[in-house]
């Protein structure tokens, strides 16, 4: 077990390999349903504007953002969150859905390259339909 410094409150904490300590897990928890509320009510809101009117914040609101478990649905990702891999702006997670598709199709010829060779040109033929994002409100 290590000492970790949380990343949120600061404050040294034995940490199983996480980096924020459980006092702020559990208010993170709290915040994310209040911000998932409000982006509910709110779909076009902005990450500025969640910060102040649910008084979550905003390093709480990107944190969420980045773990793929709130989605702001704007247009340009408020410029706050980019693709890791090609540094485009993304509403939600680590890598934009181009990317997300690459990595998918990399890992596939990973654990077999004929298998996903097969994969693929079945995919093709079907015409995949868009994978459901969990957008909330749709
Ligand atoms: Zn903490
Ligand atoms: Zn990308």
């Amino acid at each position: 077990m290590n000492i970790t410094t949380c990343q949120f409150c600061r404050k040294p904490f034995a940490s199983l390999g996480g980096r924020i300590c459980p006092a702020c897990m559990e208010q993170i928890d709290k915040d994310f349903i209040t911000v998932r509320e409000y982006i509910y009510e709110h779909k076009h809101s902005n990450i500025d504007r969640i910060a102040k009117e649910t008084e979550v914040e905003k390093q709480v609101i990107l944190h969420l953002l980045k773990e793929g478990r709130l989605i702001i649905d704007s247009p340009d990702g408020d410029g706050l969150l980019f693709c890791e891999s090609c540094k485009k702006p993304i509403n939600t997670g680590r890598l934009c859905k181009e990317c997300m598709g690459n990595a998918a199709s990399a890992m596939d010829k990973s654990v077999s390259a004929s298998q996903a060779a097969k994969q693929h040109a079945a995919a093709k033929a079907a015409e995949p339909s868009l994978k459901g994002s969990a957008k909330i409100g749709q």
